[in-house]
């Protein structure tokens, strides 16, 4: 069930209309729906009773610390790839022992702070960062406890921007190099292996790649612990795809990957760890902007709106689809149009789409980009010195400003001309 579709000709997020939000907030905004969370979330989390799971959310997704407390209300633990990123879980009350710290440079410092908060393992991703985090370790008196990002060499993932488990990618520790990996790891006193990690890319929409990996990864535990190590979780990262509306790409639902994991990882006696992120929070989420102008060029018409790719860059960066909806539903006679959407910022790629048919649009009228609820506002910028967009949450007929505006002198008050000007 979708949780934003028209009433009486006009959408709606949950029991509210847009257009009073976009009244009161203005646009361009992110909505999120919180049953659109709660719904995915128990989806996901259903497809594996049963099993000892733990559902731990991908931070960088969306981060907003409302959206993160939705979640922890739920139960789900966190992946963090930042000491930010750590600090807004906790806040959030994500309890540190469902909080997992993946990526490929963590610092000292960020070390400290999971060690500090206790989380419940570092994803380790090259030995250089093992020997760190022992030395980090040892200096609080700590043990950390670790698994391996392994690189099972896999071709998975939606775009070659989100392709992260073959051997070109900067991503885990090489598969050749994984059983000697763990062996030093065996060797130092601050650290302690607890489990194997892996993460092979996102917008997956086939189990295939998944399944490949799973069996790699279900024979590398075999060998680990032939090796004598004890290897208690498996965490198969997050990667799963989708629906974005461009109907050529049918990702499959979670109740048939919950079957397929629990199926190929039944016989390793691991704890399950997964990162969804997308899966989440994509499709619980719009982008609500306005048309600027209509504008006619030679050979076709731009339809300018007030959201840029500052706002959100999926197309331009990873030539992404979004539905794009008026909030007015057309009426019975209307007409159709052909328009390439555009953003006001200086760069061709600040393209939404080209030529996508859609009801003819005035200037005023708003219109909805669907499933921009996973990495948009996180990868937002304030490029052309736009202030970043308000997220606002919506739960049944309640909303709230979740993140506020802020306004160009909040911006300018960030920097400073030397006294030698
Ligand atoms: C980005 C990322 C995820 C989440 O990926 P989705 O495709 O959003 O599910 C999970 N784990 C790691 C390590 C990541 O970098």
């Amino acid at each position: 069930m979708r949780h934003f579709d028209y009433k009486n000709g006009e959408l709606y997020a949950e029991n509210v209309p847009l257009r009073s939000i976009a009244d009161k907030v203005g646009t361009p905004a992110y909505i999120y729906s919180t049953a659109t969370f709660e719904r995915h979330y128990s989806v996901f989390a259903d497809s594996f009773s049963g099993i000892d799971a733990l559902v731990a959310y991908s931070v960088k997704a969306n981060s907003n610390i409302a959206i993160l407390a939705t979640l922890a209300k739920m139960g789900a633990g966190a992946d963090v790839v930042s000491g930010g990123e750590l600090a807004r879980a906790l806040v959030a009350g994500i309890p540190a022992h469902k909080i997992v710290f993946s990526g490929v440079g963590k610092t000292s410092a960020e070390m400290r702070d999971a060690l500090k908060a206790g989380i419940r393992l570092f994803n380790v991703e090259s030995l250089p960062e093992l020997r760190l985090l022992n030395q980090t370790a040892l200096s609080m008196n700590k043990i950390a406890p670790i698994a391996f990002r392994v690189n099972p060499d896999v071709t998975a993932g939606g775009h070659d921007k989100i392709s992260t488990g073959k051997k070109e990618n900067k991503f885990g520790i090489a598969w050749k190099h994984a059983q000697s990996a763990y062996a030093e790891a065996a060797r130092l006193k601050g650290i302690k292996i607890v489990g194997v990690d892996v993460h092979i890319g996102s917008q997956i929409d086939d189990l295939a790649p998944f399944e490949k990996a799973i069996e790699k990864v279900g024979e590398l535990i075999k060998r680990l612990r032939a090796d004598g190590h004890t290897i208690q979780s498996f965490d198969i990262g997050g990667g799963l795809g989708i629906p974005y509306g461009d109907n050529n790409k049918t990702p499959p639902p979670p109740a048939e990957y919950g079957a397929m994991v629990k199926r190929l990882t039944a016989s390793l006696d691991v704890e399950m760890i997964f990162e969804p992120g997308r899966m989440i929070a994509g499709n619980a989420g719009i982008l609500l902007t306005k048309v600027l102008y209509v504008k006619e060029g030679e050979d076709r018409n731009f339809l300018i709106i007030d959201a840029a790719m500052n706002d959100l860059i999926r197309p331009a960066l990873y030539d992404a689809y979004h539905d794009i909806e008026p909030v007015i539903a057309a009426g019975p006679n209307f007409t159709q149009e052909t328009y390439d959407v555009v953003g006001p910022i200086c760069e061709s790629g600040d393209t939404f789409t080209k030529s996508r048919e859609m009801p003819s649009l005035n200037d005023g009228d708003l219109v909805v980009l669907h499933s921009a609820g996973a990495y948009g506002a996180a990868q937002s910028s304030q490029y052309n010195t736009r202030p970043l967009i308000p997220e606002v949450l919506v739960s049944g007929d309640k909303y709230a400003v979740i993140r506020e505006r802020p306004s160009v002198a909040d911006i300018l008050k960030t920097e400073s001309i030397p006294d030698w000007l």
